[in-house]
């Protein structure tokens, strides 16, 4: 027997009070029943987005709604501003051009923020840019962007700004109406603590406006008939049932615990993760602009970064994640994303350590674990 422990950006793992929600007999959607638990997750997908608006609900992974977002704003030949800079920022560039928009790239060095300074050049330089894309955390580097000051910056703007919020939603501050964000995606997997298939959007006045103009394709992400869902409490699909009463379950765990206070914990847990980086003289991937929903750290050149990961989960069933595309083997990924508390991360170090010093790098047995718990204390 070997128990498993999850803490990859997602999928994360999920509390046994949600497993066993889900796991009652079906409900029909078009009923009183079902109507209620939906109306319930509006109210707490609001509170959980930081949002006044409403927040559409989709029966995909994120990606899904990510792709919604540019069918559902754009039309052909717009230019929109892509901020890459890893894997999920290039993927909002791959999308724009999958449907015929003009991508103008911010390129940024993986492992770094975007320099809102540089949005603001590009939007003064290319006045007819209708959106402007980015990343709250971006998963593949670990960095965390400054949100509110990009949304200052293009508030001042015609453009829209979009956030892919899919990691940071739940774990990492995030006030989309204060900080002037138009689109917002989320997705279930993440820090809302269920498994995959759920994706969100919510949109405001500004993007709204944008969607009245829209050109492009679209029928199952129409962000209109999902709106009039909304509205009348009837999905105009059948929805993902489970996952909704799930969710309802989730979402009222994030009501009791308080938004402000999940945000603390997940500093918390990563600050320890950090301290634990530099006790075992690692570094971090990303020092200046670490996230809190994902620590990413540099694999040590004496170390083979795919073998660390695969003992880990094989030897210690503790399952982390690698590098993506040209980080593959350079990097680990230790999430303290969505149900993880002091103990996963106690748990997470002395794997880290047991399994870095098999594979020969010298480590202090406890020093991780030590550093963690001095924060974990405080
Ligand atoms: C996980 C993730 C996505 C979505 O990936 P899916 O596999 O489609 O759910 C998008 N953006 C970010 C930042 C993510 O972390």
């Amino acid at each position: 027997m070997q128990k498993r422990y999850l803490l990859t950006p997602g999928p994360t793992s999920v509390p046994s009070e949600v497993l066993l929600t889900m796991s009652q007999p079906i409900i029909h959607h078009r009923t009183k029943e079902y109507r209620k638990i939906f109306a319930k997750v509006n109210e707490g997908l609001k509170y959980l987005f930081q949002t006044a608006s409403d927040v559409l609900i989709f029966s995909s992974s994120g990606t899904g709604a990510m792709e919604g977002a540019v069918s559902n704003l754009l039309s052909p030949n717009d230019r929109a501003l892509v901020v890459k800079g890893g894997k999920f920022g290039e993927r909002f560039a791959e999308i724009c051009t999958a449907y015929g928009v003009e991508v103008i790239p911010v390129d940024v060095v993986w492992g770094e923020a975007v320099e809102p300074k540089e949005i603001e050049s590009k939007l003064a330089e290319n006045p007819d840019i209708k959106a402007v894309f980015t990343t709250l955390c971006e998963t593949s580097t670990g960095v965390v962007n400054d949100i509110e000051s990009i949304g200052n910056i293009v508030a001042k703007h015609s453009a829209a700004l979009v956030v892919d919020a899919i990691s940071g939603l739940g774990a990492m501050e995030y006030k989309p109406d204060l900080w002037h964000v138009d689109v917002t995606v989320g997705c279930s997997q993440k820090g809302l603590m269920l498994p995959p298939g759920l994706s969100f959007i919510s949109l405001s006045e500004k993007g709204w406006k944008l969607v009245a103009e829209s050109q492009l394709p679209k029928y199952y992400f129409s962000f209109l008939k999902a709106r009039k869902g909304i509205g009348s409490l009837e999905s105009p699909f059948t929805p993902a049932i489970s996952l909704i009463i799930g969710l309802n379950e989730a979402l009222q765990m994030i009501r009791e615990e308080g938004i402000e206070s999940v945000w603390r914990r997940h500093s918390r847990l990563a600050a320890a993760v950090r301290a634990a980086v530099r006790a075992l003289r690692l570094e971090l991937f990303a020092p200046r602009t670490a996230a809190d929903a994902v620590t990413a750290v540099k694999v040590p050149s004496e170390i083979d970064g795919v073998l660390l990961v695969k003992k880990m989960s094989e030897k210690y069933g503790m399952t982390i994640a690698g590098g993506q595309d040209h980080l593959k083997g350079k990097i680990f990924r230790i999430a303290t994303l969505g149900y993880a508390d002091t103990f996963d991360v106690i748990s997470v170090l002395a794997a880290l350590t047991m399994t870095l010093s098999e594979l020969g790098y010298e480590v202090e047995l406890g020093a991780a674990v030590r550093a963690a718990e001095e924060i974990l204390m405080k």
